[in-house]
């Protein structure tokens, strides 16, 4: 019997280096799928529709909701974004760990709803490199990267519900902090059951 794969929930603050880390993680590790998240916002230069996001007007993402497609959802600084609950769970079941990066909200639905979630926030060490990096990323105009900064001290807030604090401030070694925990995760002894109930007294 293949065992279910694993939610890991990523959040932190935007320009924390979540996607960079996540993207690393997924290089390395075949055995980890993306929750490929619905958003209102526009999509990025580079971003692909369907790997990155899906890029959906208000009114479609509406109607998600509505028939219930969505496993959590939340707005962030004036935009929709929620994590179709299908594909995820088949990843599950086919024994891949699914990788969610969501805000606090939604991380906080996730949890709700399966408890056995595992929630890591990411953070760089000095809280003055979120701007260096929303600057050096050069995709939000000011009023977003002061909507984002603003949105992000409140997200620190919540970092001690969280299981695990990766740091990032070299992304290799953040990527391989975030491994760890995915491999001690899949270590537990309640994971591993199987391998004992086999064996009788
Ligand atoms: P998030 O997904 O958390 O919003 P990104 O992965 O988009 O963050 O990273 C924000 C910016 O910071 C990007 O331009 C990325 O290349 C850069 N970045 C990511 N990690 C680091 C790091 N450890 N040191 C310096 N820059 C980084
Ligand atoms: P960005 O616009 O930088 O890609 O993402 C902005 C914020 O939205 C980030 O904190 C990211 O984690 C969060 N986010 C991305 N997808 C989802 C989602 O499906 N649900 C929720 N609740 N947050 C999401």
């Amino acid at each position: 019997m293949t065992e279910k794969g694993k939610l890991i929930v990523v959040s932190g603050p935007s320009g924390a280096g979540k996607s960079t880390v996540i993207a690393r993680v997924m290089k390395d590790d075949p055995d980890v799928a993306f929750s490929v998240s619905a958003t209102t916002r526009a999509p990025r230069k580079g971003e692909v529709e369907g790997r990155d996001y899906h890029f959906v007007d208000r009114a479609f993402f509406e109607k998600m909701i509505e028939n219930a497609e969505l496993l959590e959802h939340a707005q962030y600084v004036g935009d929709y974004y929620g994590t179709p609950k299908l594909p995820a769970f088949e990843n599950i079941e086919a024994g891949k760990s699914v990788i969610f990066d969501v805000e606090v909200q939604g991380a906080a639905q996730i949890k709700l709803k399966c408890p056995e979630a595992v929630l890591i926030f990411i953070i760089p060490s000095d809280f003055s490199q979120i701007e260096k990096r929303l600057r050096g990323r050069n995709t939000d105009s000011e009023e977003k990267i002061a909507r984002r900064i603003e949105t992000a001290r409140r997200e620190y807030a919540m970092a001690e519900k969280y299981d695990y604090i990766v740091i990032n401030d070299d992304p290799d070694t953040a990527a391989n902090e975030m491994k760890a925990i995915i491999t001690a995760e899949k270590c537990r002894a309640s994971y591993r059951k199987k391998y004992l109930n086999e064996v009788s007294l």
